[in-house]
């Protein structure tokens, strides 16, 4: 991983911590703590995944509620990176600050202090469009039914197997790159 990600992704942490401390719910010493966090990139061909807090084993914790001395790593997904997924790439940080401050869980606590985030109401959205930017990536072959047009994205062929939902036409492949 080139350094510049981690300059890319270090400048979002800072803003990103930032912003919650301007946040009453947190503590100073929240935003202390997190400073603290290693961070790292998950593979670039993930596509549900957007960022994942990696625990140490419990035995390794010195308290019983987890806190950020108990994570090993912080992943974020490396296509987050680009400039067109800013506010995107600083609610994923976000949210797993969330599940670093000790909201494992994604229950209804952990749900009420990630909606306390300034762009929480577009993270529906730029979640499904970074999914379906992924999913693109990662494709080589449209699966296309030739009568009504429409198509899936897939990494193999279809090689003749599979018709066509809506009228049973039989899809064809496209290749993509
Ligand atoms: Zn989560
Ligand atoms: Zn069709």
């Amino acid at each position: 991983m080139e350094t510049n990600n981690f300059e890319i992704l270090n400048k979002s942490i800072s803003k990103v911590l930032k912003v919650m401390a301007t946040i009453e719910f947190f503590t100073e010493n929240d935003i202390e703590e997190l400073k603290g966090l290693k961070v790292g990139f998950l593979r670039k061909n993930s596509v549900y995944r957007h960022g994942v807090t990696r625990f140490l084993p419990t035995n390794k914790w010195n308290s019983s509620k987890a806190n950020p001395s108990c994570v090993r790593v912080v992943d974020i997904h490396p296509v987050l990176l680009k400039n067109e997924w800013e506010i995107y790439r600083e609610i994923i940080i976000y949210h797993e600050f969330i599940h670093c401050l000790g909201y494992i869980r994604h229950d209804k606590i952990f749900y009420s202090i990630e909606a306390m985030w300034p762009t929480i109401s577009q993270k529906k959205l730029l979640g499904q469009k970074f999914m379906n930017y992924l999913k693109l990536k990662n494709s080589k072959w449209k699966w296309k039914c030739p009568k009504c047009n429409i198509y899936v994205l897939r990494q193999k062929k279809s090689s003749g197997r599979y018709i066509c939902r809506k009228c049973n036409f039989k899809l064809v492949d496209e290749f993509l790159r």
